[in-house]
């Protein structure tokens, strides 16, 4: 990026973006000072030809921005010190995705560019989208949030999608943000300890949308619809989608069925009946809004159709990893909250559970009405008592301990059912008391899985 070309950029924060992002500043003819409180990740950027420095110690007068890492604090709870001493000194402090807004603005603007946000389903989301645009022949980059970080990917052109998913803080640092189709899915009380009141966090969910051409927006929540409405104030083209309602434009779920609404009443697009990757009324309102993007970029309906039925899905989101006879087996190890487990607890019914690990604040006390689904719980990791004790009397269940246990009792238990089944690992936990991340326990499960006789693999 030649944006800052001969000035002084600070950086701070050398995760996989930020070292992206001042690669590319360098490369772009930039003299970059980046720094990060783990040594570790300092010497990693001076390996790759990075200069590093005390951003205490730099003259903020001869700094031209500060890049900030999506992960430091900008205003809540507090302003990082490198942000506090960049704004005493009058310096703009950016993302990386503004980054790439002001490189697309000087060399394709007119390049497609759709940003997706949400508090939850955004890398469904985003994944679905460049499929289904991959699938109908379109040149597709796809990062942000999700994958590859913006600037390592091929740079936006005339006939080139970007196709990006942003959190909430990459769009506070991303002022320029004007996207062809911006998306905005859902509002649910998330992140709050780090935006401060839900008023802010819509607002900031808001700006990427009411500066687009065109907004693809869910209004099946308050904030959401509020949120579409200033959109139409500003004059921009909206297309609503939501899973229940159908309207006059837009892209509705009714039901498993898919469809575009017209003045002249809906069109069916797709049913998304028996397609496995996007199971459950929270994977309607992903492929709803990923069927709006399609449309306003001109793909034609049989294409998006052929997209949607060969999503693959994304890992550890009710990813189904095979069957023995009757019993199908799910990964959902990113269900690190109640809220995220309540989604996979709705899909499926004859449930063998297997749930813990690090608990959450409020517990799985929101989950009683999905009790009666399940035939048994395995609890695993540090959660057990506290889970044991909301079970209670209602649901049989066992402390497992590990997973190895859970999984090996579990399917044994399945196979005496002889009946449909499903075991499913959705932890309503973090997973940091027995795993590093959600990922690995995921893996976990699904080499478990794989190994168990008689297994009879879903093909991904
Ligand atoms: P994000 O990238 O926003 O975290 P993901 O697509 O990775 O979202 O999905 C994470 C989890 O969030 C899913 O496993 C599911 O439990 C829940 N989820 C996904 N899409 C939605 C949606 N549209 N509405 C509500 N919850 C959702």
């Amino acid at each position: 990026v030649t944006t800052f070309a001969g000035k002084t950029v600070a950086l701070f924060g050398l995760g996989g973006s930020g070292l992206a992002t001042a690669l590319a500043l360098k490369e772009g003819g930039a003299r970059v000072v980046a720094c990060d409180d783990n040594p570790a990740k300092m010497a990693e950027a001076r390996d790759k030809g990075i200069e590093t420095g005390d951003l205490r110690k730099v003259d903020w007068s001869q700094v031209s921005v500060l890049i900030l890492s999506p992960g430091v604090p900008l205003t809540h709870p507090e302003p990082h010190w490198s942000a506090k001493l960049a704004r005493a000194a009058g310096v703009e402090i950016v993302g990386d995705i503004e980054l790439f807004c002001r490189e697309r603005a000087k060399i394709a603007p007119d390049a497609p560019f759709v940003a997706i946000t949400g508090t939850n389903g955004k890398s469904t989301t985003t994944a679905l989208v460049a499929h289904i645009l991959r699938e109908a022949g379109r040149d597709v980059q796809m990062g942000g949030n999700i994958g590859t970080a913006i600037l390592s990917l091929a740079p936006p052109a005339h006939d080139r999608i970007h196709v990006v998913e942003c959190s909430s803080f990459q769009i506070d640092l991303a002022p320029s943000l004007a996207p062809t189709v911006g998306v905005h899915l859902n509002i649910s009380p998330d992140h709050l300890d780090r935006h401060g009141t839900m008023e802010n966090y819509a607002a900031i969910k808001e700006r990427l949308v009411t500066k687009a051409e065109i907004a693809v927006v869910g209004t099946d929540d308050d904030f959401s619809r509020a949120i579409a409405e200033a959109c139409a104030r500003k004059g921009v083209d909206v297309m609503p989608v939501s899973v229940g309602s159908v309207g006059p434009k837009g892209v509705f779920a009714d039901g498993t069925r898919l469809v575009r609404g017209t003045p002249a009443g809906p069109l069916p697009v797709a049913d998304l009946a028996g397609i496995r990757s996007l199971r459950g009324a929270h994977n309607a309102q992903n492929a709803a809004a990923a069927v709006a993007v399609a449309l306003a970029l001109g793909t034609p309906d049989n294409r998006i159709e052929a997209g949607l039925r060969t999503f693959p899905g994304l890992p550890h989101r009710m990813e189904e990893i095979g069957r023995i006879g009757p019993v199908l087996f799910i990964n959902d190890s990113k269900a690190t909250n109640a809220d995220s487990t309540e989604k996979a607890l709705k899909s499926f019914d004859d449930i063998l559970w297997i749930l813990g690990g690090k608990p959450k604040e409020g517990g799985i006390a929101s989950l009683r009405p999905y009790f009666p689904k399940v035939r048994k719980a395995y609890l695993i990791g540090a959660a057990s008592d506290a889970f044991a004790e909301t079970l209670g009397d209602s649901v049989p269940f066992e402390r497992a301990v590990t997973l190895d246990r859970a999984v090996e009792h579990a399917a044994r238990d399945a196979a005496a059912l002889g009946a449909p089944a499903v075991v499913l690992l959705s932890p309503a936990c973090a997973s940091y008391d027995q795993y590093p991340n959600y990922e690995v326990r995921g893996d976990h499960f699904r080499e478990l899985v794989k190994a168990l006789p008689g297994i009879n693999p879903t093909m991904g």
